[in-house]
């Protein structure tokens, strides 16, 4: 069984499988190819926590002699998602030694304290993998927080794994994917615990199939350890997740087109130069920021003198509009400038308050 993920720089440390164990062939067949493919870790989920109560909600307990199986016959480590202490000691049971925390579990401190606690009770917190994924919403402490259970439960293998979150100023339908990347929360989390390793899910994080070499490439470049990726022999007729998952065929053309990138800065004469032109910049967007912020004081004080209130929306949605207009037309991230603008407002907003 793997124990440090951390010594993988050469190559991506990479969790593959279905997002649901739907038979005992379904998980063999992708378990095999997986593997050959580079996978180092076979995941599938039994206890599917759905938003719908309506959907698949996964085969439970069921499935645990076909992970069994997996982990026996292919000899590949099999993970699976563990929400509650029976959950834990269930899959300890039969041999399952690795679980990933799902990321509406990961918001409930309750459930988190319950796994680490069932974790440490049966004695295996050295040899257990836990994958945490990160919480619906951005909230870094919470993510942190749940990290810190396991970390004080004394689990030495802790992987984090950013999924996205749904908690976006856009309404979902305007987003190009399920969740959003905000990739500085899992960055910074990094900065937090420079020891665990970082997996990004593409899968749930894109919600798109044909999303996921780019999200996969994109998490590498921003030095993430490896990826978590769903993979089922008929992608289009899986219970859950249908849209996100890729074929074994296409794993292995995934896998084959990864590179890891040096994370060794290579601080040369002209990377020098420009990263000074970089902090000149910088400081200009600063000074900027402070004139912009003496303006919005003294409209502040008109608005006081005349009884006008600090908010006015009309006005805002106007520069809203200006400056997402402006995006487009510069060939920017609109979403992103939109929340630069409300960033930039907020702090307008608290001068003026
Ligand atoms: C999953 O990995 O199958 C899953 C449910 O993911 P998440 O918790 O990221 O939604
Ligand atoms: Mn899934």
């Amino acid at each position: 069984m793997m124990t440090n993920f951390q010594t993988s720089t050469s190559s991506a440390f990479i969790v593959a499988g279905p997002c649901s164990a739907e038979s005992l062939e379904q998980v063999m067949t992708v378990a095999l190819s997986v593997k050959q493919s580079g996978a180092c870790m076979f995941r599938a989920g039994l206890w599917k926590p759905r938003t719908s109560p309506n959907s698949f909600a996964g085969v439970g307990a069921e499935g645990l002699p076909w992970l069994q199986q997996v982990q026996k016959e292919i000899q590949i480590p099999v993970a699976t998602e563990v929400a509650t202490a029976e959950h834990v000691s269930l899959c300890l049971e039969s041999g399952i030694r690795a679980f990933w925390i799902g990321a509406r579990t990961t918001t409930n401190p309750f459930l988190v304290q319950q796994v680490a606690d069932a974790i440490s009770k049966s004695g295996t917190e050295e040899e257990v993998t836990v994958m945490v994924k990160n919480p619906i919403n951005p909230d870094l402490a919470t993510w942190v927080g749940a990290i810190e259970r396991f970390k004080a439960a004394g689990v030495k293998n802790i992987i984090a794994v950013h999924r996205g979150f749904s908690d976006s100023l856009t309404v979902p339908t305007d987003r190009q994917m399920r969740n959003d990347p905000l990739w500085s929360v899992p960055l910074a989390l990094h900065r937090c615990y420079p020891e665990i390793p970082v997996l990004c899910d593409p899968s749930h994080l894109g919600g798109d199939r044909a999303l996921i070499t780019q999200l996969s490439k994109q998490a590498l470049q921003l030095g993430m350890t490896g990826l978590m990726i769903e993979v089922h022999p008929q992608p289009g007729s899986a219970l859950s997740d249908s849209g996100q998952q890729i074929t074994p065929k296409e794993f292995e053309s995934l896998v084959g087109s990864l590179c890891m990138p040096s994370i060794d800065d290579a601080d040369t004469t002209a990377l020098q130069a420009l990263r000074s032109e970089i902090d000149r910049i910088d400081n200009s967007l600063g000074n900027l920021l402070l004139e912009r912020l003496k303006v919005a004081h003294e409209i502040g004080t008109l608005k006081r003198e005349s009884g006008i209130s600090v908010y006015q929306e009309q006005r805002f949605n106007q520069i809203l509009e200006n400056r997402c207009k402006w995006a487009r037309e510069n060939g920017l991230d609109e979403e992103l400038v939109k929340r630069i603008t409300e960033a930039i407002h907020e702090l307008a907003i608290r001068e003026q308050l």
